[in-house]
């Protein structure tokens, strides 16, 4: 048995079962045994990849989104420029090396990553190298100032809680333990008053998650930026509001359950974009636009063309591939979605839905 199956049947015996928040927490961020806390699960050879592991256009795009931001905002220096969950930095490198010649911004960025994941920490200062990066556990931890901020695939990886629509409230569903196996069960009926609005949309035996860490995180970039100006791209997939049970494991590349092995599997639920969006005023707040919608405002296409004249055999097949996969409707062009926050009075940025 895994080491930590035995630490969560040890501790369900003694205090009872958990919720699926605190499943996951453990899961994910295990001080020994956690999924993010001993590997680098990226890419092919992982249990998942992303936008910015796919093709280098999506961070050059985000970057010249972002250095756009800041220029309609009279260029800020200093600036934070900021990420979390950065990953294996991909992301932040492609950013910086699409605006070494924007002038001033490189002068101007500080930067900051949000990490929690020492493996993975290693391969962002390597991928940034000649760059000063300080590192924190918690947005919380990061100075203040003018914060340009991307967060790409990072709200899918916190805890979340589900619920179950029962005759007059709520069922939370929790994890218990049967037999040295982890099983599901529900917690009693009761009223949850964070759930209010949600009676009228879903029936009995319908459920709900929420995602209980990503508010406070919403609120304190709005906060940010409202106060000191600034700007923050967050994408993933998930829709406006949460419709059902979207909680899902992944290793190498496939669906698991979740139950049987954990802290070895990656674990997401999808993003409802509309509490962040509440929780982020007085900053405003985008639709949450498809990815392939945005990016094709961006000028995906012609980039994909520019780099495709220096390309042929499999190289191209894989590039044409790639611009494919971050686009299309039925790759993560439509379930993925990029949401803006921007100060209260700015127009609304390229790229994004009103
Ligand atoms: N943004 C990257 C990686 C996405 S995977 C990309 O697009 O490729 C999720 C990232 O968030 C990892 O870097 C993981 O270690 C980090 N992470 C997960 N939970 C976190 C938490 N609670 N606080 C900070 N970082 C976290």
């Amino acid at each position: 048995m895994s080491a930590l199956l035995d630490s969560l049947l040890t501790r369900i015996a003694r205090t009872g079962p958990m919720t699926l928040a605190e499943f996951m927490t453990e899961s994910l961020l295990h001080p020994k045994h956690g999924y993010y806390t001993t590997r680098d699960p990226l890419g092919a050879s992982g249990d998942f990849t992303t936008a910015p592991e796919i093709s280098q256009m999506f961070g050059e795009l985000l970057g010249l989104w972002l250095a756009q931001v800041w220029m309609d905002q009279g260029a800020p220096a200093p600036f934070l420029l900021a990420e979390l969950g950065p990953g294996r930095g991909t992301l932040m490198a492609d950013v910086l090396r699409a605006t070494r010649a924007v002038p001033g911004f490189h002068d101007a960025a500080r930067l900051h990553l949000v990490e929690v994941s020492p493996a993975l920490r290693t391969k962002q200062a390597e991928a940034l190298t000649g760059h000063q990066v300080s590192f924190h556990d918690h947005l919380a931890d990061l100075p203040d100032g003018p914060i340009f901020l991307l967060a790409n695939e990072f709200f899918d990886a916190l805890p979340v809680r589900q619920f179950q629509r029962g005759k007059t409230g709520w069922h939370e569903r929790m994890i218990g333990a049967e037999d040295g196996r982890l099983i599901w069960g529900l917690g009693p009926e009761s009223a949850f008053e964070m759930l209010e609005d949600r009676l009228a949309d879903r029936t009995e035996g319908q459920i709900v998650e929420v995602n209980t860490p990503a508010l406070p995180l919403a609120e304190d970039i709005g906060r940010r930026i409202a106060t000191h100006g600034g700007a923050a791209l967050i994408v993933d997939y998930g829709a406006a509001v949460s419709h059902g049970d979207t909680f899902q494991a992944l290793k190498a590349h496939k669906p698991v359950d979740p139950l049987t092995c954990p802290g070895e599997a990656d674990l997401t639920a999808h993003v409802a974009f509309a509490p962040l969006a509440k929780a982020a005023a007085p900053a405003r707040a985008s639709a949450p636009t498809p990815q392939g919608v945005f990016l094709e405002r961006l000028g995906i296409t012609a980039r994909a063309q520019a780099l495709a004249t220096r390309l042929s055999g499999p190289a191209l097949d894989s590039h044409i591939a790639a611009h494919r996969r971050l686009t299309h409707g039925q790759e993560m062009g439509t379930l993925f979605k990029v949401m803006s926050l921007t100060p209260p009075d700015a127009a609304l940025p390229p790229g994004l839905d009103p």
